[in-house]
């Protein structure tokens, strides 16, 4: 497997816990375009991240086949890319990452040699479960959290992934709580290891407790808002914005 030299240091792309989160540089680190399930074209996606004021946009494509726009997807994603982002760059960041899940507990991803080339940002997130699939109708809520977690454990060792997408999520939003001390200890062995938690509202709710925890273990934050229209983009930013760490109750 090729493995890729990043163009950015980790400790530019994300923010640390324990800074004061009023200082939170208008980041959005979770946006679908077209190219995957996202309603809006990578120009208007763009055009409207310049209008908000938003000074970094990772767009975060899915690589799931039945989630992206057909045969030769990513190669045209790629170009769009960099050309839209040339004519912008004083203003505005845009890198071009993927979101990618975990497809089994020995840590393989969903991903080919030439995205994990090219990417430069790897959202790694736990989407199906490992061994059970899409289907969490009928699934145990003790071997969904279960399920959950050591597929989040493989993604903190994983050499390609810089940051997790929604940790918990899945778990808390389809099937039952995500335990707040199984968070902790994915973010303990994410911090350990360098990679970045994902805060996002849409997720984490409320965000304060969950950044509380990402402030104990000093971890990296990525905020990321999960955009599929233009108009959700921002929302992660406004809303750890908002919170101060260390003293509950505010806001
Ligand atoms: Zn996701
Ligand atoms: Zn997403």
């Amino acid at each position: 497997m090729i493995r890729k030299k990043r163009h950015w240091q980790l400790d530019k792309l994300f923010y640390p816990a324990d800074r004061p989160m009023a200082a939170l540089p208008c980041w959005e680190h979770h946006v679908h375009s077209e190219y995957s399930d996202g309603t809006s074209p990578v120009a208007e996606i763009i055009a409207r991240a310049l209008a908000q004021g938003i000074e970094r946009l990772i767009l975060t494509e899915h690589t799931e086949p039945e989630l992206v726009a057909g045969p030769g997807w990513f190669v045209a994603y790629v170009r769009t890319v960099r050309e839209l982002r040339a004519a912008v760059r004083d203003e505005l960041t845009v890198l071009i990452g993927l979101e990618v899940p975990i497809l089994d507990m020995s840590g393989h991803l969903l991903i080919n040699d030439a995205m994990l080339a090219q990417a430069e940002f790897i959202l790694g997130a736990v989407h199906a479960y490992p061994g059970h699939g899409w289907n969490l109708d009928t699934i145990e809520p003790a071997r969904a959290i279960d399920l959950e977690y050591r597929a989040l454990l493989a993604l903190t060792r994983h050499p390609d992934v810089d940051a997790i997408a929604h940790p918990g999520g899945v778990c808390t939003k389809y099937v039952t709580p995500f335990p707040m001390e199984l968070f902790d200890e994915v973010v303990r062995q994410a911090a350990a290891n360098g990679k970045a938690i994902e805060l996002n509202p849409a997720y984490h709710e409320p965000l304060l407790p969950y950044l509380e925890i990402c402030r104990k273990h000093g971890a990296l934050i990525s905020p990321g808002s999960n955009a599929h229209r233009p108009e959700e983009m921002g929302l992660a930013w406004e809303e750890l914005k908002k919170l101060q760490v260390g003293r509950r109750g505010d806001g």
